[in-house]
């Protein structure tokens, strides 16, 4: 094969946008013969689906073949997309180039002490799994004053963290074991006596606790990554302050956000009254309605919780937890479900028991999903985010649940106490994210589980005293993330400045390096 110039500008251009090399012909192979090379080099990282890997193929080509990307310059370095859509912040200050070519396996390796990462590298070694021994990757950053040189792909890594790619058959995503002992759990549940249903719950979760990874009981990877690489970015270009647009509006510290699944009737029937308790304590929520099988739905009951100023969504479609187990059955459910959305006026979705499969979410018609959890250890189908921010995947925003369930702290723990809700809350403030809870209806009806949840309500308000936390519903979550990510910072007379619609409420935040670490700093 001749090796032109073109050649290997196309070969740097492939690398450089994480795409497999084409060394079989100079033109584009076929479609099949790329689609199995991909397929086959995400082997291990759970990715290989077909959907997935002729989506990943429509990307790269698109990437390489549009006119715009013909001379990739550095502010359309796919590398940075994540970074650049985290904190909206002028392009320049951050350029991350890779300094080689990627493995074509996937694994875990940690950047610096503590933070762990899962794709493919160009340095050092990959695990298999999260311990004590992971390769460090920081060490072979290299940088200079005009840009930094990683060994891995930072949008590549945030994207396996918050799509769980790296939940590999041992802790996450369902085994055909797990998802065996799953059919045969839902089939035989309604006959089944609450204890007994409770003891096979303990079991499945044995060992939980030695669960390495996501942290428990709160995960911040991705943030942690993010200012991390902002921190190196920085350092590099002897910058001390990057501007960037702060993640909440009028300055919020933090979000929280309630949410209630209704399960049965008599969770519907309790509705009114916990909409009542809400209301006490300032706070508007969420409600996921089940449309078919559990209870009747009727125009009036959705109209009365609209008319209170809470909001309306779909949770699943009958809540058999048998959603995603097969690909032909999803696509019939999905038709049915979006017919619900639009019925309903509801624009969020939430799988049963989080049972979720988020590559088959483009089937779905809604703006935001609120069914990927952050830690998972608790939950039937391992896995979590690993953030505390909501998220694109595609055209769809992630709102992640970044609490415990109340189920779970109640029956599975046994915990009748704030003590894990405060922890997690008070984590996920420092790091500036969305506390979001699921509190059912039908499970604090008794008086021991409602006064626990009335004590939360008592301690969101406090936490909330002075105006730091945003409470909002799912859905102006999603209208304002939606809002914040048209915003751009721009300089006007050695001034930096936020356009944009809504741009009112955004406000300007910077990002500072004090001592070894990044501190944010919103403007007043
Ligand atoms: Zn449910």
């Amino acid at each position: 094969m001749k090796y032109s110039a073109a050649r290997g500008h196309e070969l740097r251009q492939r690398r450089q946008l994480g795409c497999p090399p084409n060394d079989v012909t100079t033109s584009l192979p076929e479609k099949g013969d790329l689609l199995s090379q991909i397929a086959r080099s995400h082997s291990s990282a759970l990715i290989d689906t077909p959907e997935h890997a002729s989506d990943r193929l429509e990307r790269c080509e698109n990437r390489i073949q549009s006119p715009s990307c013909r001379t990739v310059s550095s502010k359309e370095n796919e590398m940075n997309r994540a970074l650049l859509d985290f904190y909206l912040c002028p392009k320049h200050f951050i350029d991350f180039w890779l300094t080689g070519q990627l493995s074509s396996d996937a694994g875990y390796f940690r950047f610096g002490q503590s933070t762990t990462c899962y794709g493919r590298s160009a340095s050092g070694y990959r695990a298999s799994h999260v311990d004590a021994g992971l390769y460090d990757i920081l060490m072979d950053a290299e940088t200079d004053t005009t840009n930094v040189r990683i060994p891995f792909d930072p949008t590549e890594v945030i994207d396996n963290l918050r799509l769980e790619r790296y939940a590999n058959e041992d802790c996450g995503a369902l085994s055909r074991w797990e998802r065996s002992l799953k059919g045969i759990y839902y089939q035989l549940r309604p006959l089944m006596h609450a204890q007994i249903r409770k003891h096979i719950q303990r079991a499945h979760l044995n060992g939980w606790r030695n669960l390495p990874f996501p942290h428990w009981p709160v995960d911040t990877t991705v943030e942690d990554l993010c200012t991390q690489l902002l921190l190196l970015s920085m350092n590099a270009k002897g910058v001390n302050e990057v501007p960037f647009i702060w993640f909440w509006p009028d300055g919020a510290q933090s979000c929280v956000a309630m949410t209630h699944d209704v399960e049965t009737e008599t969770g519907r029937d309790f509705c009114d009254q916990l909409m009542t308790m809400d209301e006490s304590f300032g706070i508007k929520a969420s409600f996921q309605l089940v449309p078919e099988g559990r209870y009747e739905v009727s125009e009036t009951f959705i109209q009365v919780i609209r008319d209170r100023g809470f909001e309306v969504n779909i949770q699943d479609l009958n809540h058999d937890g048998n959603l995603f187990r097969d690909r032909r059955e999803f696509m019939r459910r999905a038709q049915r479900i979006n017919e619900y959305g639009a019925a309903y006026g509801a624009s969020g979705f939430r799988a049963a028991v989080l049972y979720r499969n988020l590559d088959w979410y483009d089937a779905l018609r809604f703006s935001y999903d609120l069914s990927v959890p952050n830690v998972a250890h608790l939950d039937p189908q391992k896995g979590g985010c690993c953030t505390v921010m909501p998220y694109f995947f595609g055209d769809t925003l992630e709102i992640p649940l970044t609490t415990t369930q109340d189920y779970m702290l109640f029956h599975l723990l046994n915990d009748y106490s704030l003590d894990l809700w405060k922890t997690q809350a008070n984590q996920i403030v420092r790091k500036n994210g969305l506390v979001s809870f699921i509190v059912h209806p039908d499970y604090v009806i008794d008086q021991k589980a409602r006064d626990v949840y009335r004590d939360l309500l008592t301690f969101l308000r406090d936490l909330g005293r002075g105006g730091k936390l945003w409470f909002a519903l799912p859905g102006e979550i999603d209208r304002w993330w939606r809002a914040r990510r048209e915003m751009r910072i721009v300089e006007q007379n050695g001034e930096w400045r936020i356009e944009g619609k809504s741009a009112e409420h955004a406000k300007l935040a910077f990002a500072r390096v004090i001592g070894d670490q990044l501190k944010y700093e919103v403007a007043v």
